[in-house]
C-alpha cells in the first residue's frame, strides 16, 4: 500500500477526538510515505483508523484534519463540502454583494479562504495540502459558482512557515481593477489585486451595518483604522462629520473614492498613526459622539500578548477620554490570543485609567459568513464591545 499514513501519540489522538483541526509536531508518533501536502490517513498506536488530514512537513502544525469519516477524499467529497459551505451563504452570493464562502477549518477545508466579490472569486491557500488540490478546487469553483474570474492572493505571512512562495496570480478569467460591492445602503469599491487581505474586511460587514442604528451616529464621529472607509461610509449619511484615520495612503485614497461613490462629502480622511492621533486629540480636548477602534491584530502569537495589551489599553483609554457625555465607543480586537474575557478586562482597566464611568451595551463578533466552530476555538477571532459613557 502506498497510502501515506501516520500514527498519532495518545495526546495527538485526544486532540483529534476533540474535533480540533490541528495536530502539532510533538503529537505525531510517526509519518510514513507522505509527501509534503499529501492527504494522509491517521491512526492511533493501536492501528485504529482515526481520519484524514493534510500533511505539512515544515510547519509546527504537522496535520490539518479534513474529516474523521473513512470515506475517500476525492472530487465528490470536495464538491459536497463546498456545496455545504455555499448553502449557508446564498443570500450574499449575487453579482452585487460580497461574502466569505470558505473560512478554512470552520468550513471543513483547512487552509483555504475563498471570498466572493460580486461574481469574482479571490482565494488564499495557506498550506501545501490545498496547493496540491488547487486544480480540483478550480474546477469545482467553476462548476458550482460560475465566477467571472478567480484570483489567488497568496501574498501572506502564513505561507512562510510552510516554505511556500509568495504570489499573486490570476487562475482564470479577467480580474477587474475595481469591483463595486453593495453593502446594505452603501456601496464600496474593492481592488482585489492590491487591497489588504483579499480586498476588503468582510468580517466587519454586520458590525458596520449595525452601528448606524445608534443615536450617537448622528453627531461627530471618529473612525480609527478606517481602511477604505468601512464604518465611515455607513455612518456619514446621518453624521455631522466623520474623521477617518489610517496610516495607509493607499487605503485612504481608496476611501476617498468610496466616499465619492456614495456622495459623502462629510468624511475627512486623515493619514496618521492612530496612537498619535488619539494622543493629540485627547490633549487638545477634542470630543466625539461615537468612536470606532478597529486595529490590526496586535497579538499574532501568545508571546505578543503583554505588548498587545498595552497597545489596546492605550488606544481605548485615549478614545474613552475623547468621548462626549453619553458618547459611544465601539472597540474591536481581531487577535485570537486576546479572548473576550481578556478584552473585557482590559477595557474595564481602560475605563478606570481614563477616569470615566461606562456601561457595556453589547458584545459583537465576526460576521456569520466567518463561522465559529466550537471544537476549534481559533475560528473565533474578532471580538467587539460597544460601551457608552454613563
Ligand atoms: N475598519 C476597517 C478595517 C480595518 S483593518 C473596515 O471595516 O474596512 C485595520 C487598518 O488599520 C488597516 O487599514 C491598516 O492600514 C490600518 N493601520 C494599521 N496600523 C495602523 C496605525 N498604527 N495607525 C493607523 N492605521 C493603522
Amino acid at each position: 500500500m502506498n497510502q501515506p499514513r501516520a500514527i498519532l501519540t495518545p495526546k495527538g489522538e485526544r486532540w483529534f477526538r476533540s474535533g480540533h483541526h490541528w495536530i502539532f509536531k510533538d503529537d505525531v508518533f510517526s509519518v510514513d510515505k507522505a509527501e509534503n501536502g499529501a492527504i494522509t490517513a491517521l491512526y492511533n498506536r493501536q492501528k485504529t483508523f482515526l481520519g484524514w488530514a493534510f500533511y505539512s512537513r515544515f510547519s509546527r502544525i504537522t496535520f490539518r484534519i479534513i474529516t474523521s469519516k473513512p470515506q475517500i477524499i476525492d472530487q465528490d467529497y470536495w464538491h459536497l463540502t463546498l456545496q455545504k459551505a455555499m448553502d449557508g451563504r446564498k443570500e450574499f452570493m449575487d453579482r452585487n454583494q460580497a461574502c466569505r464562502i470558505v473560512f478554512s477549518e470552520a468550513d471543513g477545508i483547512p487552509g483555504l479562504i475563498a471570498d466572493w466579490y460580486a461574481g469574482h472569486l479571490v482565494i488564499q491557500t495557506l498550506i501545501p495540502g490545498i496547493d496540491s488540490i488547487l486544480s480540483q478546487l478550480n474546477d469545482l469553483f467553476h462548476e458550482l459558482l460560475h465566477p467571472n474570474s478567480i484570483l489567488i492572493r497568496n501574498d501572506l505571512e502564513a505561507r512562510k512557515a510552510e516554505h511556500l512562495s509568495q504570489e499573486v496570480r490570476i487562475l482564470s478569467g479577467q480580474v477587474p481593477e475595481n469591483i463595486r460591492i453593495q453593502e446594505g445602503p452603501i456601496q464600496y469599491w474593492v481592488n482585489p489585486m492590491e487591497g489588504q487581505k483579499t480586498g476588503a474586511y468582510l468580517d466587519q460587514r454586520e458590525n458596520r451595518l449595525h452601528l448606524g442604528s445608534y443615536a450617537q451616529s448622528q453627531g461627530r464621529i471618529l473612525d480609527c483604522f478606517c481602511y477604505a472607509g468601512g464604518f465611515a461610509l455607513h455612518l456619514a449619511p446621518k453624521a455631522e462629520e466623520v474623521i477617518a484615520v489610517d496610516d495607509s495612503t493607499w487605503a485612504l485614497n481608496w476611501g476617498r473614492k468610496n466616499a465619492d461613490l456614495n456622495g459623502c462629502s462629510n468624511i475627512l480622511f486623515q493619514k496618521k498613526n492612530t496612537f498619535d492621533y488619539l494622543k493629540e486629540a485627547d490633549e487638545q480636548g477634542q470630543r466625539f459622539d461615537l468612536i470606532i477602534l478597529d486595529p490590526p491584530p496586535f497579538a499574532k502569537k501568545k508571546s505578543d500578548v503583554p505588548a498587545a495589551l498595552r497597545g489596546y489599553q492605550e488606544l481605548n483609554r485615549r478614545a474613552l477620554r475623547c468621548l462626549n457625555p453619553g458618547g459611544i465607543l465601539n472597540t474591536y480586537s481581531c487577535s485570537y490570543n486576546i479572548t473576550e474575557p481578556i478584552f473585557l478586562e482590559l477595557l474595564s482597566h481602560s475605563v478606570q485609567k481614563a477616569g470615566v464611568r461606562a456601561h457595556l451595551l453589547e458584545k459583537r463578533m465576526q460576521a456569520g459568513d466567518h463561522p465559529v466552530l466550537l471544537n476549534f476555538p481559533e475560528s473565533l477571532y474578532l471580538k467587539g464591545l460597544i460601551v457608552q459613557l454613563a
